[in-house]
């Protein structure tokens, strides 16, 4: 076995973990284990955390550094990303049920974009500049790194939701421990060795693979001046009140149920728009948070659009998550896969008329999959339209006029994603303008680096990506001259 998933890397070394408690990944296509990695326990947190505090507070250290230097560290890593990203993809694809062909494009190929973009920024942007004053004198107002970030993410994209926070805080001269998901800890020992070969400073980059316990313990702990978070609500709600308590800087990605309304000028040839459908509604399984689960379809094109959604759920490959040939891979534990499958049932107890789908399908015994499953005449106020399912099935409602559409999309205690299907796209934009959500879609979806990605209501708090993700790790200093 590697050594890397023998030791934990803490402080730019490979140090043996303070128990022998063992993570052990399992392959939900398969049900077989993908052998074991260490637990972190509090005593590595808090060494990791000392190491990322060391590294922070070095006088000369990468806080310190001119940005142009810490910019060429984190191409570097980039570099050694990209000649990882097929074995991440691999991975991330074994460990989560992944299609690999998704895999390979965001879990392999995204990371080493978004360091590099954040790299980028971290070249052009300007953190300081000095201003005269109105009463004499001037002001430096300096940007600042924030500290030592806690950087906490989930199992269903490990690879793009840690590089949304590790690349910002790196270019931003901070320092991270970064805890991924226990279903999801493979990957993050290919982003040791990357960072290890990349020359990134000791302490900079520190990963604690753990379960709650170790994340709740990093959230709080003293030495750690942000957290980062992606996950469900609940646990965003939970870390958010120890945040408040303590005055922690805190961004938020939560939950979704995001909506896709469909204008009754919509062309929806499957095989003109089939792809861009099958990403916004679908990816990952439908383990994705901002897919637009409720379809809302306009009551004069109703039945032929619950056709397509029926005939699109239906034709999608389903299976193991490391054939190339798969778009549905498998639910990622047997716990979400009784989550989705008591949806069903609940959909089903509501009076939702199920038009595909709904079951286990045949010949899966192995794995823990899940039919893509279509629920017609959806009430909008019911468990399966207002709750997150994390799985594949979609909602139809129909609507009259779009002034409803609008009404049922903003219904919703989240607001993370949504789509507009129209063949008038300026016309699809000013609707997406009046939807109350964090970003939308016009006939496409997909989070672009350049753009910040982020939650209104109880999808979350603050952005990722873009500029305005550089911002979340950066505070401001005014120096009076
Ligand atoms: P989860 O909230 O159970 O766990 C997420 C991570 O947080 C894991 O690493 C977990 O160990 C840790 N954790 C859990 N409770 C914690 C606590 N109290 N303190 C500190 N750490 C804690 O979520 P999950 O089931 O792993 O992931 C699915 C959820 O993530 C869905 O709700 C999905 O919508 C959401 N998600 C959001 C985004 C986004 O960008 N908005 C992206 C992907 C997933």
């Amino acid at each position: 076995m590697d050594r890397g998933y023998e030791k934990l890397f803490i402080g730019g070394e490979w140090v043996r973990p303070s128990t022998d408690r063992v993570i052990t990944p399992v392959n939900p296509s398969t049900g077989v284990s993908l052998g074991s990695v260490p637990e972190a326990v509090e005593q590595d947190v808090d060494a990791a955390v000392a190491a990322a505090r060391r590294a922070f507070d070095d006088p000369g250290g990468w806080a310190t550094w001119e940005p142009a230097r810490r910019a060429d560290v984190m191409e570097a890593f980039a570099t050694e990303l990209e000649a990882r990203a097929e074995n991440i993809a691999q991975a991330v694809s074994s460990q989560n049920g992944m299609p690999i062909s998704t895999a390979r494009q965001l879990e392999g190929g995204f990371p080493a974009a978004v360091m590099r973009y954040y790299a980028g920024l971290a070249r052009e942007t300007s953190f300081s500049g000095v201003r005269s004053g109105l009463l004499g004198g001037s002001a430096e107002v300096r940007k600042v790194p924030v500290g030592v970030v806690a950087a906490i993410v989930p199992w269903n994209f490990p690879q793009v939701l840690s590089t949304f926070k590790i690349a910002p805080a790196m270019a931003a001269g901070c320092t991270v421990v970064f805890k991924p998901s226990p279903e999801t800890v493979l990957d993050a020992f290919l982003v040791a060795e990357a960072a290890e070969a990349a020359g990134v400073p000791a302490g900079v980059i520190n990963i604690v693979p753990g379960g709650r316990e170790a994340g709740a313990y990093l959230v709080s702990h003293p030495q750690v001046d942000k957290v980062a978070f992606t996950g469900s609500t609940a646990a965003g709600r939970a870390i958010a009140e120890v945040c408040g308590r303590l005055l922690r800087p805190v961004t938020l990605e939560l939950g979704g149920k995001s909506a896709a309304i469909i204008l009754e000028d919509a062309d929806l040839d499957p095989t003109k728009l089939g792809q861009e459908l099958t990403i916004s509604t679908f990816l990952n399984n439908g383990q994705t948070c901002f897919l637009s689960s409720r379809i809302l379809a306009p009551r004069s094109r109703y039945t032929e659009i619950v056709d397509l959604f029926t005939d699109l759920a239906r034709g999608l490959p389903v299976g193991n998550a490391l054939d190339e040939s798969t778009l549905i891979g498998p639910m990622a534990t047997p716990q979400q896969r009784d989550r989705v499958e008591s949806y069903i049932a609940k959909g089903r107890s509501e009076g939702a008329r199920l038009t595909t789908g709904g079951g286990r399908p045949a010949g899966l015994d192995q794995g823990w999959f899940v039919e893509p499953t279509v629920f017609a005449d959806v009430d909008n106020g019911s468990v399966i339209a207002q709750e997150e399912i994390f799985g594949p099935v979609l909602c139809v409602l129909p609507y009259d006029g779009v002034d409803e559409a609008i009404r049922i999309a903003n219904d919703s205690d989240y607001g993370l994603g949504g789509t507009v299907w129209t063949a008038d796209p300026e016309r699809g934009a000013a609707v997406a303008r009046r939807v109350q959500t964090g970003t939308i879609g016009v006939n496409r979806y997909l989070p672009d680096p350049v753009a910040p990605f982020g939650g209104f209501k109880a999808s979350g708090l603050g952005s990722e990506l873009g500029p305005e993700g550089l911002e979340a790790y950066l505070q401001i200093q005014s120096v009076y001259l």
